[in-house]
């Protein structure tokens, strides 16, 4: 799997780096990483933050073939290294219904 075809196929965007890809139960997921250009304090413009920790997010995109995708996101707990401002970083993620125009299946997995 390469980063361009998740950008062109799932709607992946900058802010994020593909790190791997799982195979879960019949499900294909794509792990993301945030990169650390990413990590810009919201308050004073300050980057890269320190991690402090993280969480991940999980979003049901488009299928391949029958075989339901999520993306699973990372969302990096940061703190300013100017400021010392607590922050999450999630850069937009697209959803199922919002990257159907080009001719994809249209219907998300159930
Ligand atoms: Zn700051």
């Amino acid at each position: 799997m390469s980063q361009s075809l998740l950008y062109h196929a799932f709607g992946v965007r900058e802010g994020y780096e593909y790190l791997k890809t799982g195979y879960v139960e019949g499900r294909v997921e794509f792990h993301l990483g945030v990169k650390e250009e990413a990590l810009v304090c919201p308050k004073c413009g300050t980057g890269p933050a320190m991690r402090r920790g993280k969480r991940w997010r999980r979003i049901r995109t488009v299928p391949i073939g029958l075989k339901p995708v999520v993306l699973v996101a990372e969302v990096p707990r940061c703190q300013c290294r100017q400021c010392g401002h607590g922050f999450e970083v999630a850069p937009l993620l697209p959803r199922a219904t919002r990257t159907t125009r080009t001719g994809s299946p249209t219907t998300p997995a159930s």
